[in-house]
């Protein structure tokens, strides 16, 4: 029995993020019920054969569901909280008859502060969901003018204290740094704040300028500044600092967790486990092959409506690429990468990097720790696309 994750994905917001080029869109009523629609019939169809298809004639035939266990469920979006607490349930609802899922599974469900309910989140918790992950970005309102989203820090607070009425124990909280004009002051107070609402997970993501984005254009015209590099250095200090001093493990570049809260859906992806998308644009890791969903919903709808394979990509990745993947993906981990895994496994030579990897330990930016290369949580995370490069 191979262990997978599943990931649905909802690619629906209310509105656009200023700085948002992630898989969303806002659409009409009409295309979200036809996209839920085909979402069930499409849970249904791949838990009943999990059978993928590329093209009019290539069939691929995958294990069939019964090979497969479900320890995680994540509903991501773009956000998925647009649709009803009831409409969410049904789609769980779907995935529990369609696939063998384990007796307790991490079922998470991303939401924006501006989209949930007391009386939606009670329903969702009810039904199964136990980890909530509130986008909440800053707690500070300019801050969430100047990102365009569509909510108040107030609304976020009350976000939280309506996720804990309903009984979510596992509360993660999304945070962003590295806003044009944000001073690492600024920064901490949304830190401090966050930390005052005691969430057992916070992930704190630098603001990556996305080329078209309303953010992007106003920073290229001059109208907006982004921090520099040593300011960026400082807001990273600073965060490990007041979240691993307040209890919370650095347990991945940009992710904190209290002791037991660590995403388990995510932490398969970093030790480059295998997991299953649903939905537009979702990625699937299977048996070696990474497969892509059509990014666009409308068409994703059109074509799984006329049962047309919904597929869009399927690579089949070579040992050099999965060895790869697996260096880049371990060393963003405070796991860190297993060094003898590397020649066992991908058949590297250790001669080829052994002189490299002892300079990393004596500069301090790495640790070996029982095999493992473990980056240092501040310098070493900060370099760490390239120290994973000088293994590729
Ligand atoms: S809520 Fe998230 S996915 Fe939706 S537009 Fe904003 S950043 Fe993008």
């Amino acid at each position: 029995m191979r262990t997978i994750s599943l990931y649905i994905h909802f690619p629906f917001c209310r509105s656009k993020c200023a700085y948002c080029d992630f898989n969303s869109v806002v659409a009409d009523e009409g295309l979200r019920q036809r996209y839920l629609r085909a979402l069930q019939d499409d849970i249904t169809r791949t838990g009943n054969t999990l059978t993928f298809r590329i093209g009019e004639d290539e069939g691929l035939t995958r294990p069939t569901a019964s090979d497969l266990l479900v320890t995680t469920i994540y509903f991501g979006g773009g956000t998925p909280t647009v649709y009803p607490a009831e409409e969410l349930c049904a789609v769980l609802g779907r995935v529990r008859r369609s696939f063998p899922v384990i007796a307790r599974p991490e079922v998470t469900v991303e939401a924006n502060p501006g989209t949930v309910t007391a009386e939606g989140l009670a329903l969702l918790r009810e039904t199964g969901f136990n980890r909530l992950s509130l986008g909440v970005q800053s707690l500070l309102d300019e801050e969430l003018r100047l990102l365009g989203r569509c909510h108040t820090a107030a609304e976020a607070r009350r976000a939280v204290a309506e996720a804990r009425a309903a009984g979510f124990e596992n509360l993660s909280l999304d945070l962003i740094n590295a806003l044009p004009g944000q001073t690492v002051g600024a920064w901490q107070a949304t830190l401090h704040d966050a930390l005052h609402l005691q969430p057992e997970h916070i992930s704190c993501y630098g603001l990556s300028l996305e080329k078209d984005t309303p953010l992007a254009r106003a920073v290229e015209a001059g109208e907006l500044r982004v921090p520099d590099e040593d300011t960026l250095v400082e807001m990273y200090e600073l965060t490990h600092r007041l979240l691993t001093g307040s209890g919370y493990e650095h347990y991945e570049i940009a992710n904190y967790a209290l002791p037991g809260y660590q995403c388990r859906h995510n932490v398969n992806y970093w030790r480059n486990g295998e997991y299953l998308g649903l939905g537009a644009g979702a990625w699937s890791y299977l048996a070696g092959r990474r497969m892509k969903h059509e990014p666009d919903p409308a068409r994703w709808v059109e074509k799984s409506e006329q049962g047309l394979p919904t597929l869009t990509e399927i690579e089949e990745l070579d040992e050099r690429q999965r060895a790869g993947e697996a260096i880049m993906l371990a060393l963003r981990t405070a796991e860190g990468l297993d060094l003898a895994e590397l020649q066992s496994r991908y058949h590297l030579d250790p001669d080829r990097y052994s002189i490299r990897l002892k300079a990393l330990i004596e500069s301090g930016l790495a640790l070996d720790v029982a095999g493992r290369l473990v980056l240092h949580p501040v310098h070493g995370f900060l370099l760490q696309s390239e120290i994973a490069q000088m293994f590729m």
